[in-house]
Parts: C-alpha cells; sequence; structure tokens
C-alpha cells in the first residue's frame, strides 16, 4: 500500500501551503528571497489563484447584469486609482518627485493600496530596478528582452518577481508602517471590496430606481474596474518601450506616446520620464497632457504634499534641441520623398520655431514651487533617485 500524498511529497505539500499563506502574507517566504531570485521565470500558478479570480469575476457582469450606476463607478474607480497609481506608486514612492508628511505618507499608500497592485514598496522596488536595467536582460518586463505578453503581464505572475528587496529601498522600508501595508497588501483591497457590495446592497434598499445590488457593485467596481487598471497600468510596461516617438535618446527604448498618456493619466510621456525621473511631471510641455501633474499640483494648494520637482531647465534645452534636429530631419525626408518640397523655407521657419519652444520651455519654470522640504522623512530621496539614472548622464553633464 503506497504512503499518503503528503508524506510522500512533503515539499510539494510544504510548498503549497506556503502559498496559501502568501495570499495574506507576501513577505512569508520559507525558502528565502535569495532562493526565489536565483530561479529563472515561471508562473507560480497556485500563488496567482488571486489574480486570476480577478479576471475571472469580471465575467459575472452575465449574473449581476448592468446599471448606469454600476458602470459610472467602475469609470470613476478606474480614474481615480489609476491617479493613484501614477501619483502615489510611481511619483511617490518610486521617484520621491514630490513630499508630504509621515501621516500623509501612510495615507497615500492606504489609497494605492486600492489599485490591488500589490503593496507601494513591492511596487517601488521594482520599478527602480526596472530604471537601472531598462530593456537589459535584468529587466523583469522589458518587451525586447521577454516578448509582449511577458512585459504585459506574464512578468507579475513569475515566482521570482513575488517578493520585495527591502534592502534596495531602504528610504522606504524604515517605516514599519508602509511595511505592514506591503506585507499584508490583501488587506485594503478586501476593504474596498466590501465597501463596494455594502454600498450596493445600500442602494437596493434605499434608492431601488438605480436598479443595482451589493453583487453587481462588487463586480463591476472591483473585478472589471480593477482587471482593466491593471491591463491600462501594464501598458506602460508593454506599449511604451513599443509604440511611440522617442524624443531623447537614451539608452532604452522608452517612447512618447499621446493615446497612453491619455489611458494612463500622463505616463504615456515615457520617453521623457527615461530622460529624467526625478520631476513631477512627466507631460513636460503644456501640450503633453498630464493629468496626473494636474492633480498632484492642485493637491499641493492644499498643503497636504509640497515640493512638487520641476523639469530642470537643461533638460528642456536638451528637449528643445532634440524636437529641433528631428523637425529638420523630418524635412529633410519629406524632401527626399517629394522633390517640389522646398527645404529653403523650412530654414526660415524651422529656427524661428526652435526659439518659441525654448521661450516657452523657459517660461515654465517661473513658477517652479518654492516650498521649503518637509520633515526628515525626504531628505534622502534626491541621492535615491539620481542613483537610479546611473545609465544616463545627470543634466549639468549634457547642457
Ligand atoms: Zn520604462
Ligand atoms: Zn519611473
Amino acid at each position: 500500500m503506497s504512503a499518503p500524498f503528503a508524506a510522500s511529497h512533503p515539499s510539494i505539500v510544504r510548498r503549497a501551503f506556503a502559498r496559501l499563506i502568501q495570499w495574506f502574507d507576501a513577505d512569508y517566504i520559507p525558502e528565502g528571497r535569495d532562493a526565489l531570485w536565483a530561479e529563472k521565470d515561471r508562473v507560480d500558478w497556485l500563488r496567482c489563484i488571486p489574480f486570476i479570480i480577478l479576471h475571472g469575476g469580471c465575467l459575472g457582469v452575465i449574473w449581476v447584469g448592468w446599471s448606469p450606476i454600476a458602470v459610472w463607478t467602475t469609470v470613476a474607480l478606474y480614474f481615480v486609482r489609476m491617479f493613484a497609481v501614477t501619483g502615489i506608486h510611481h511619483r511617490y514612492f518610486s521617484h520621491k518627485s514630490y513630499s508630504t508628511s509621515r501621516f500623509g505618507q501612510f495615507l497615500l499608500a492606504v489609497f494605492a493600496g486600492t489599485a490591488v497592485q500589490r503593496g507601494s514598496l513591492w511596487w517601488a522596488y521594482h520599478h527602480r530596478h526596472h530604471h537601472q536595467h531598462s530593456d537589459e536582460p535584468e529587466d523583469a518586463h522589458s518587451p525586447h528582452v521577454h516578448g509582449f505578453w511577458w512585459s504585459h503581464i506574464g512578468w507579475i505572475t513569475s515566482r521570482r518577481n513575488f517578493p520585495t528587496d527591502y534592502t534596495k529601498i531602504r528610504d522606504l522600508a524604515k517605516y514599519p508602517e508602509l511595511v505592514f501595508l506591503n506585507r499584508f497588501d490583501l488587506i485594503v483591497p478586501i476593504l474596498l471590496a466590501v465597501a463596494l457590495f455594502t454600498t450596493g446592497g445600500l442602494l437596493a434598499h434605499v434608492a431601488p430606481g438605480l436598479h443595482t445590488t451589493g453583487a453587481q457593485m462588487l463586480v463591476w467596481g472591483f473585478f472589471v474596474s480593477t482587471t482593466v487598471l491593471f491591463h491600462g497600468t501594464a501598458c506602460i510596461n508593454s506599449f511604451t518601450h513599443l509604440w511611440g516617438k522617442r524624443r531623447f535618446d537614451t539608452t532604452d527604448d522608452s517612447r512618447n506616446s499621446l493615446v497612453l498618456a491619455l489611458i494612463t493619466l500622463g505616463e504615456g510621456w515615457h520617453n521623457n520620464h527615461h530622460r529624467y525621473q526625478a520631476c513631477t511631471r512627466q507631460g513636460f510641455y503644456w501640450w503633453e497632457i498630464d493629468i496626473t501633474y494636474y492633480g498632484l499640483k492642485a493637491l499641493s494648494w492644499t498643503g497636504f504634499i509640497w515640493g512638487l520637482k520641476p523639469v530642470p531647465q537643461s533638460i528642456l534645452d536638451e528637449a528643445a534641441r532634440a524636437d529641433h534636429l528631428h523637425t529638420i530631419a523630418a524635412a529633410q525626408h519629406a524632401a527626399s520623398h517629394h522633390p517640389d518640397y522646398s527645404l529653403s523655407n523650412l530654414k526660415k521657419v524651422v529656427p524661428a520655431a526652435a526659439a518659441i519652444a525654448v521661450a516657452t520651455a523657459t517660461a515654465s519654470q517661473a513658477a517652479a514651487p518654492k516650498k521649503a522640504e518637509g520633515p526628515a522623512i525626504h531628505r534622502d530621496v534626491t541621492e535615491e533617485t539620481h542613483n537610479l539614472a546611473k545609465k544616463t548622464p545627470p543634466p549639468a553633464a549634457q547642457s
């Protein structure tokens, strides 16, 4: 008679049990982080069951139907939480492009947790790593190294990408409240799901004319909105290194795209961002729509955040030169393909356009925020951020 499965396969049972615990405690890694990082990329299906449920939950619309209030909640939660992803996970925790108080920082982390993209520290660690190794073999989500689908969704399911390396984000890991939220990263999403279900149930009783229910609000507001939000965010990892224009000749293949900037509230200006990561805005000019920046700017007027970092003049000058050269190249290309095209006219127009661009860029700096740094919470931020830009020379060196 054969031994029971658990007795004959102790390591498999132990691993499966560990995965279940990790759904709730992301830092429970009995085999050790180093062991996971030493592994090759492979999907951890058991660990990913909550992520699969998130997508599968969208099918619930078949049973719960729809109502205008449920759909509008879905749309609103998409954009509000996209702001949290880009304005908090990215521009605050990953790059510290503005300042807030320690309590404000905690509130930001809770808000960003509603996006259901794991904890802010996990997010920041992986994102800083991306900037250090963009489009190199070490880059966990480069479409050029790993292919489109791995960069879009595969990398987040890989066993070796689940742990947070707290030693690489010491400026954040020194706050136990942030580590707690990062470790138990399912708490905030569960609270959001419960809140939506409860709200829907209440509306069904107090406002039956809205034709919604708790289940309907849960399916639309949580499952559908969060799934779309994930894929909208994932476009930054996949499409923005493939699709769009390159203003700056960075060492990676990052690109600028208005369409992606609209979907992601400003993250589509990815080539700008890869050239200079420390500033709050990613659309460097007024015509590069960056809704996250507008929201952060408005938030700064309340005093909740401050110290938004401007685009350095040397970077704007570099951008003006790059745009000028691209215009010349486009004119030469057009002239070579259309013999009647007069390059001499463009020679008169282009320098004037470049001068206007430089003047506009200079004027945009006049309103740069001057508020002093806050408490010690941010003292090491600049050093932390600039260390990430090791592959791209500092702006002064290029001016
Ligand atoms: Zn990138
Ligand atoms: Zn970044």
